[in-house]
Parts: structure tokens; sequence; C-alpha cells
């Protein structure tokens, strides 16, 4: 069985409606009945209207639930489907997705309101899946839901600036939306690979992203230093068998060994590498790197290559928009984001 997802906001999903300009059909999992989780820095996450996703000019599918309330005048008769819709080539025939404007706002975003015409109008229910989820980021495997978040939102990127400690908690109702939130669905799967031939079992999997998220959180480390951690650990954890010690002892007894063996810095990292290190275990939780691009490795792959954007980011600019524009390109710099999306998030 494959991996199914929703996209990464704007990204398309190649539906099955033959139709000539077909509405975009997703398959998604709606995870109510299991537990959900995110970082500690995440928690206190609510959209602030801050416009950025709506403004980004990324073409977002036009599904049937908005799709059907245009077309009986549920958003008033000023909205219509010719208004509001536009058509893209895809794979299999054209796309319905939502008009941008000139500016490459969305074309239901009411700039002076800083608010969704559709939220407004028709309520949340209607918004397309990808924005009722942005800026969420969400896995679901067999042990439950964990939601990081895109930091492009300007919002998300604040929450990294926090002196609260970094940890895996449960995620609110608010984060989760309420049990609806929407990601990529690896409960079908096979655990990620330890390493070629070998997969992870779920205790593993939960230890290895636990103990790497404490080393992250660990201040007296600078980021490199954690992530050195990270990788030696998981290095070492690769030669474990079964029949001896539990996968989830090998991973704490390899995480142990390796902060005794790594000197804390003195004097402490600068506390800019706080922040840093909260970007980069957003990236390592919740990480669909484990079961898309080959397992725990993949994972240390993928945190490395953001410590490189970022840090290639911070040399051009603040915090804030480092982030952003790290995770821009991290998160959203496919094929299926607008052309114009960079530079104007470069004049933000
Ligand atoms: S539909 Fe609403 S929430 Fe989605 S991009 Fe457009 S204005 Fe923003």
């Amino acid at each position: 069985m494959g991996l199914s997802s929703v996209s990464r906001f704007g990204a398309k999903s190649a539906g099955e409606a033959p139709a000539a300009a077909r509405s975009f059909a997703i398959d998604v999992t709606e995870s109510k009945a299991v537990p959900a989780f995110c970082l500690s820095i995440h928690a206190s996450y609510r959209c602030q209207h801050a416009g950025a996703c709506c403004t980004a000019g990324w073409p977002i599918p036009a599904e049937p639930p908005l799709v059907a309330t245009l077309e009986r005048g549920g958003l008033g008769q000023a909205w219509t489907p010719v208004r509001a819709f536009d058509e893209q080539p895809g794979p299999d025939g054209p796309l319905r997705v939502l008009r941008t404007q000139a500016d490459a706002a969305c074309v239901f975003y009411e700039r002076e309101r800083h608010r969704c015409a559709v939220h407004r109008l028709a309520g949340p229910q209607v918004l397309p899946v990808a924005c009722r989820n942005f800026p969420r980021i969400t896995l679901t495997d067999r042990r439950g839901t964990f939601i990081t978040l895109s930091h492009f939102c300007p919002t998300a990127a604040s929450l990294l600036q926090t002196d609260a400690p970094l940890a895996i908690v449960e995620a609110p109702a608010s984060l989760s939306l309420d049990g609806g939130v929407e990601g990529l669905d690896a409960t079908g799967v096979l655990p990620p690979l330890l390493r070629p031939g070998m997969l992870m079992d779920a205790g593993g999997y939960t230890a290895w992203e636990k103990e790497a998220i404490e080393v992250l959180g660990d201040r007296r480390y600078s980021a490199r230093a954690a992530l050195g951690i990270i990788a030696a650990a998981t290095r070492e954890i690769h030669r474990w068998e079964p029949g001896g010690d539990t996968l989830e002892a090998r991973v704490r007894d390899r995480f142990e060994h390796q902060r005794r063996r790594v000197s804390p810095a003195r004097p402490s990292p600068p506390p800019q590498e706080a922040p840093i290190k909260a970007f980069l275990a957003a990236h390592l939780f919740a990480s669909w790197h484990g079961y898309q691009d080959g397992g725990l490795d993949a994972i240390v792959h993928g945190v490395d290559a953001a410590l490189a954007t970022l840090t290639r980011e911070l040399s051009r600019s603040s915090f804030v928009p480092a982030v952003r524009a790290a995770d821009f390109l991290l998160r959203h710099s496919r094929a299926d984001v607008g052309p114009g999306s960079l530079s104007s998030l470069r004049r933000h």
C-alpha cells in the first residue's frame, strides 16, 4: 500500500474525476480517533491573520465543498465560479484552482479586513483543505498524529523565539483542528527503515524522536554539536539486532553515550542558538522523510539540510525573515509553487 497525502499548501493532487475542468479530489486521512502530538513551542499557535499564506500566489485547489457553495450562491451573488476559479494544466487535463489577483493574493483575500471571504461568509468547513491546515505539516502513522509547523507563516516563525523548554507534548484542539487535521497518511505502510533491510518498531521510533528533541532542547549544546550527537547516536543504533535489548532501550543507551562523549560548550552557546535548534526540532519532529525518503538517515539528512538553508538565510537577514525564507525553500518551493512567490516573500 502506498502513502497518501494532502499537499503542503498549494501542492496539486492528481484527482480521479475525468471532467474537462475538474476540481481536486484529495486523498486524506482525518485523524479523529488517534492522539495528536506537537512540539511545546508550537502548542500556542493561533492564526493571527498575517496573510502570508493568502498572498503567496500558490495554486490552491478548488475543492468540491467550495465549488458547490459558489454554484448555489452560498457566498452571495457577487461570488460566481467564473470570478473565483481559474484553470491550470494538469497531468490528466485542466485543473481548477482559485484565481489570484494581480498582486498574487488569493481572489478571496480581503486585504482591508485581513480576512478570507470564504471563511467570513461560509465558515472554515468550506475552506480548501490546504487553507484549513496551513501552516500545519502533519504526519499520521500507527502511533498517532504528529503536527509541526511551516515557519513561512510569520506567526509560526515568531514562536521559535521562546525561552520555553523544547519537548513533545499533546497537541491542543486548536492545533489538531479538533482532531480533523490532515496530512501525510502513513498508517498503512511499514515503519521507517532503521537501516537497509531492518525496520524500526514504534517504540524505537518514538524513543529516537524524543531523545533527539531533548538533545536539541539542551541549551548547553550548539546547533552543530546537537546535530553531531544525533547523527552519531543514529549511526550506532544502526547496528541493533532483534533478540537482545529492545530497540527503544538501545536508542536511549546510544543517545546517553553520545551525550556523555560530547562535552557541552564552555561558555554556553549564544542565545540565538536556541531558536535555531527549535527550527531544527520542527524539521526533525513529524518528518515525512522517514517514510518518503528511506528512514532515520533521511530524517537526519533533512535536518542537516534545514540547518544549511537557515544558516545561508541568516547571513542575509534577521531571524524571522530568515526562517520564513528557509521554510519557503524547504517546505514549499517545488514545481507546485507559483513563480512569483519567492520575490513577493523577499519584499515583505
Ligand atoms: S481561500 Fe481564503 S484562506 Fe485560502 S488562500 Fe484564499 S483567502 Fe486565504
